[in-house]
């Protein structure tokens, strides 16, 4: 029976942070994970350099409270380690490290600067045979993911499962995007790259959380609550229904659920009164109405196929924002995006609307086009 840790922290004044870390780990037993010689990763979302009162971040007051009841308890090889969107180089890590506050936490974590991977099988029944894997995941032998609550463009909730995609070195992420280009493909593809990590523990920044045009663009919302468990999928789902997203419309946990790896029916709560968030938070522009299930069974799939046509979601760049920057060319899948007199150009047919450009533009320079619009809440 998966437990549901829920302790209320209004703030990131350290003290508070690390008693809620402390009831957090009481409550789930991670002491019982510990031994001699244990090493650890704390995993945290750094999808790109943002300052962390911005909410696109992992919050470095929950990274330090970890390790430091960790190393209270003798823990002495703790590493943060995370592959940011753009490059896996140590010139890309070392600003993102500074800009996201986890640079001052060199005194009691290892920043991560080891940029090899390693290819990891899949077990079998999976539907992707390997994925390639940062070093620090393959060496560690506990791992606490500690994610940051946003909606995404894409996947419509980021959190756990979603903050593991990080474990995958730079560009191959987009890679992965071409790979699986359609949300279904995508989805079982996140369910089993968590399935294939399995962090021990993970621990939810909702603090400060980020809504509408997640995860990086979108805007700060207050909920001022910490979550963890040792189910990544279960601790999704409940946080999905928190803050008004229906679970069953994130696709990662439909498929995790599918596939028996967790029971949401199961999940057993501790700890404090959990708050929703009223109202539900704002979904990305991306989020389109789906108005099928009114039809009959067997016309919904054709409708659908007809409609997600005229509804796709497709970048749209405003060249008056646009600082040419180039990181959304570099990150874009099917490489379509090219930089034309310090302006980003989309060039040809073929976009995915993953919104890997929107994720990585520094400068808001993207949004969202359809020919025919329309928003969902939950
Ligand atoms: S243009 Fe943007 S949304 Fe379209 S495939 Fe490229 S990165 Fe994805
Ligand atoms: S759209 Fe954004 S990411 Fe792309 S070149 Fe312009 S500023 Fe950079």
């Amino acid at each position: 029976m998966p437990v549901q840790s829920v302790v209320r922290c209004e703030t990131y004044d350290q003290t508070a942070v690390n008693e809620a870390v402390a009831r957090h780990f009481e409550a789930l037993d991670v002491r019982g994970l510990l031994h001699p010689g244990v090493r650890v990763l704390i995993k945290p979302n750094l999808v790109a350099g943002r300052r962390p009162e911005t909410a696109a971040t992992t919050h470095p007051a929950l990274v330090r409270a970890a390790a430091l009841w960790l190393r209270e308890r003798g823990v002495e090889h703790i590493a943060l380690a995370d592959s940011p969107g753009g490059l896996y180089a140590l010139s890309a890590l070392e600003p993102i490290y500074s800009v996201t506050g986890m640079k001052a936490l060199g005194d009691v974590v290892s920043l991560n600067r080891d940029t090899g991977f390693q290819k990891r099988a899949c077990p079998a029944g999976f539907e992707n045979t390997s994925f390639n894997l940062i070093n620090p995941v393959c060496e560690a032998d506990l791992i606490i993911n500690i994610a940051k609550l946003k909606t995404h463009a894409m996947t419509r909730l980021s959190a756990g499962v979603k903050n593991l995609f990080g474990c995958v070195p730079g560009l191959q992420k987009p890679e992965l995007h071409y790979r699986h280009p359609d949300i279904e493909g995508f989805s079982e593809m996140l369910a089993e790259l968590a399935r294939l990590v399995s962090p021990q523990v993970t621990l939810l920044d909702a603090i400060d959380c980020m809504e509408g045009d997640g995860p990086t663009g979108g805007t700060v919302r207050h909920l001022g609550l910490t979550l963890a468990s040792r189910d990544v999928f279960a601790q999704d789902w409940f946080a999905a229904g928190l803050v008004g997203i229906e679970p069953d419309s994130v696709g990662m946990l439909v498929k995790a659920k599918a596939r028996g790896w967790f029971d949401p029916e199961a999940i057993e709560l501790v700890g404090d009164e959990p708050v929703r968030a009223e109202p539900p938070f704002r979904l990305p522009q991306t989020a389109s109405v789906d108005f099928t299930g009114s039809l009959p069974a067997f016309l919904r799939a054709p409708a659908r196929k007809v409609m997600g046509r005229l509804l796709k979601p497709l970048p749209k760049v405003d060249p008056k924002k646009c600082v040419g920057c180039g990181r959304c060319a570099e990150s874009c899948p099917p490489h379509i995006i090219v930089i034309e007199n310090r302006k980003a150009k989309f060039t040809a047919k073929g976009c995915i609307s993953c919104f890997c450009c929107q994720e990585m533009c520094p400068a808001h320079a993207i949004s969202v086009k359809r020919i025919f619009g329309g928003r969902m809440r939950g």
